[in-house]
């Protein structure tokens, strides 16, 4: 099968932000543990995800292609390859560091103890690598010895290093306020002269204090950068600004952010995202349908005891049939019923 052809049933990308039954994963802004996402890229790719979403960090996009190359090798249809980038400070962006020679010997560690994606081990500070800058750990030390670091590419790398790295579509994290320094940095993407298929454009409410229609008003300019620029848009609604959270509630921010700026929205297909679980989809009467979801820190955190456990086999889930099987299953089990949902025409 060549790679742009999909399975029986399975819509290529355009064509599902279209039905409504686009899917994307988040494999994290910030986050480079590099074998990891070899394996979610693959797993989530082989159960039909239309897009996973990287660092825009050349080794990181390395990882994402091996396992889209192995998703080629296997006869199965190939996701867009989309690369994260923001106009201004933004928590996506971001990892916790702390200097572990502060540390008393006897501290009981709360720090590791909540971090979600096991970046701080019994000893040491915090693993670069797989600290995807979900803040949990911030407020976790009583002596308050963690601080934020960020990660954001600079703006004049962008151009160069989206040459090189040739993703499908990149996704722009803004905030209200940010309009001249969200076009500024599509000047940049456009001189890279990398064809996009889709612009995402990620934003949300929370932390901002503002309401809907200002949110919208925001958004219409974004709108007109991206019309100016020859960019098609993607709108990433984030219910809450990081996708880490796995409780229905947060899955109701996020599908109520979606009603509220639906009539609001400029034209483009929008997309939930931030909170997204498994109880996404049942919360959304029969007759809504966003153009699909991405799934975040939810998504990975399913996925990774099965890596963890490949990698203590010295393999990788690829390479671990079993464990495969199994990921595959669980991958599944958040992607199909979105498949399933009755299509509906969208604007694109
Ligand atoms: S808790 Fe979050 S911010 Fe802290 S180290 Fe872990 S992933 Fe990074
Ligand atoms: S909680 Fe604070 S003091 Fe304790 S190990 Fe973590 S960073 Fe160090």
């Amino acid at each position: 099968m060549a790679a742009d052809e999909r399975p029986p049933g399975q819509l290529n990308p355009q064509e599902a932000l279209r039905q409504g039954h686009w899917v994307k994963l988040i494999c994290g802004a910030s986050n480079q543990d590099l074998p990891a996402i070899t394996d979610l890229c693959a797993v989530y790719g082989a159960a039909g995800i239309d897009c996973v979403d990287v660092a825009a960090d050349p080794a990181v996009v390395r990882a994402a292609r091996q396992g889209l190359q192995w998703l080629d090798q296997n006869g199965l249809a190939r996701p867009w390859l989309m690369v994260s980038v923001s106009d201004g400070s933004d928590a996506h962006f971001r990892k916790a560091w702390f200097d572990p020679a502060r540390c008393p010997v006897d501290c009981p560690r709360p720090c590791q103890r909540v971090c979600p994606a096991e970046a701080i081990a019994a000893v040491g500070s915090v693993d670069e690598l797989r600290c995807y800058g979900c803040g949990r750990c911030l407020s976790s030390c009583p002596l308050g010895l963690i601080e934020e670091r960020d990660h954001r590419l600079g703006s004049d790398a962008i151009a160069e290093q989206l040459a090189a790295m040739r993703p499908d579509a990149v996704e722009v994290h803004t905030a209200p306020g940010r309009g001249d320094a969200f076009d500024a940095l599509l000047a940049e993407l456009s001189a890279a002269g990398v064809p996009l298929q889709r612009l995402a454009v990620s934003c949300g409410l929370e932390g901002h204090g503002i309401t809907p229609s200002a949110l919208a008003q925001e958004l219409w300019r974004r709108h007109s950068s991206l019309r100016r620029w020859g960019f098609s848009p993607l709108w990433q609604l984030d219910g809450r600004p990081m996708s880490g959270d796995v409780g229905a509630g947060t899955a109701r921010v996020a599908v109520q952010l979606w009603r509220r700026m639906r009539p609001l929205a400029p034209p483009g297909p929008l997309q939930l995202a931030g909170g997204t679980n498994a109880s996404t989809v049942q919360l959304l009467r029969a007759d809504e349908r966003p153009a699909g979801v991405a799934f975040g820190g939810m998504a990975r955190r399913l996925l990774m005891p099965l890596i963890h456990e490949a990698q203590s086999r010295g393999t990788s889930l690829r390479h671990w049939s079993e464990g495969w099987q199994a990921g595959l299953e669980l991958a599944r089990s958040l992607v199909e019923p979105w498949r399933r949902r009755p299509g509906m025409e969208h604007s694109c």
